[in-house]
């Protein structure tokens, strides 16, 4: 197979720092499209990912999975993109397209679906390379049209924080007469309330301290619960149809479970581990509560928001970084300290 040596920052060690390094691309086959990649959101899975939190991962590591670019060349077989269009990719860059999983639309849930970045990559003897790099070849199935009235840097986090959470509000039904509860005021929990008030939903917002409220009433939550204070935890209790519970790490589920409504849902999409403590089943039990998970999205899933976000003006709030910044970044996303999402510009490359 033809390759081409693309420049990228990505990292050997769980202990190193993200350096500058090489790595192979292959040559456009019939299928693919080449982008060259402008911006490329930093998610806090690259995070877990280049950290190996999760056990799993192989290095080097190249993360990055919310990439907005533009079309340098297509094989001979793609009818969808052309040179010059603006397009996107997700988490997802291949999966076995034949499963009962793919045919629902939902390559995510595939056996054999292929990440962005840390996958078996099907034509290069290696793993899978993300979007902290100059440029991306991606098999046109699982590239995304970008809506044409959106700021480019504003749009990346739609890729994975804004479906991971846009996901979950459609499966579960969130309309005008919801209550939805979003824990955790990062990249994955602004996405989640911009997305649930633009569906018209009653949204509160649990967060740790006082000092996102402001922050959160501006993005249009109408509540906040300040989720350590156990009185306000209390007067929260039998209240939501959905929660969409976004925090990284281990942490107490039991107190939330209590605020779900009857038939309510509280999904995990942050933490990825077993749970301590453990889960009590006494109020699930006494109200049909559930717990459940969800991973991002499927490719039409994931066209279907760009376009929502395009109809409906919604963006990522963005603090755009260079390459170069990205240990920083990590170390900032670690307090919590970024509204709501770095988003690298990759011309600093
Ligand atoms: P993020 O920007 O760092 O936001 C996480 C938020 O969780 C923080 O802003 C904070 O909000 C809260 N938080 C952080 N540490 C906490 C702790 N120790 N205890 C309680 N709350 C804490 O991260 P993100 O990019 O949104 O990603 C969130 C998680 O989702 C990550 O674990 C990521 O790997 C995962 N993820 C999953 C999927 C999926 O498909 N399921 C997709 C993408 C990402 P407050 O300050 O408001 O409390
Ligand atoms: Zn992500
Ligand atoms: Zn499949």
């Amino acid at each position: 197979m033809e390759i081409k040596s693309v420049k990228a920052f990505g990292t050997t060690s769980p202990e190193a720092d993200l350096i500058a390094m090489a790595i192979n691309r292959r040559v456009v086959t019939l299928k693919d499209v080449e982008i060259e990649i402008l911006y490329c959101g930093v998610c806090h899975s690259d995070l877990h990912f280049a950290k190996n939190d999760w056990g799993m991962t192989t290095y080097p590591v190249v993360p990055g999975h919310e990439i907005v670019g533009k079309v340098t060349g297509v094989g001979d077989g793609v009818s969808k993109y052309r040179v010059g269009d603006l397009v996107a990719v997700g988490c997802l860059v291949d999966s076995c397209r034949t499963c009962s999983n793919c045919k629902d639309d939902l390559e995510q849930y595939c056996p054999e679906w292929v990440g962005t970045y840390g996958g078996p990559d099907k034509h290069l003897d290696t793993n899978t390379h993300g979007g902290y790099s100059e440029s991306i070849v991606v098999d046109e199935d699982f590239v995304l049209k970008l809506p044409k009235n959106l700021d480019l840097a504003g749009i990346a986090p739609v890729l994975c924080a804004g479906i991971t959470t846009w996901s979950p509000l459609r499966h579960w039904k969130v309309g005008k007469d919801s209550k939805v509860a979003v824990v955790g005021l990062g990249g994955l929990g602004h996405m989640a309330i911009k997305l649930a008030v633009a569906l018209g939903a009653h949204v509160t917002l649990f967060s740790r301290s006082t000092n996102k409220i402001e922050d959160a009433k501006a993005l249009g939550v109408h509540e906040v619960v300040i989720s350590t204070d156990e009185s306000q935890m209390e007067q929260a209790m039998g209240k939501f149809d959905l929660i969409i519970d976004t925090v990284p790490y281990a942490h107490d589920l039991n107190p939330y479970v209590g605020t779900l409504a009857t038939n309510g849902t509280l999904v995990v999409v942050g933490y990825l581990g077993p749970l301590d403590p453990m889960l009590v089943t006494v109020p699930m039990i006494m109200g049909r509560k559930a717990v459940a998970g969800s991973l991002i999205g499927g490719i039409a899933e994931t066209q279907e928001l760009l376009d929502f976000c395009g109809k409906h003006n919604i963006i990522s709030d963005v603090e755009v970084i260079k390459m170069q910044d990205i240990n920083t970044a990590y170390e900032r996303m670690l307090k919590s300290d970024v509204k709501y999402r770095f988003v690298i510009d990759m011309k600093s490359i």
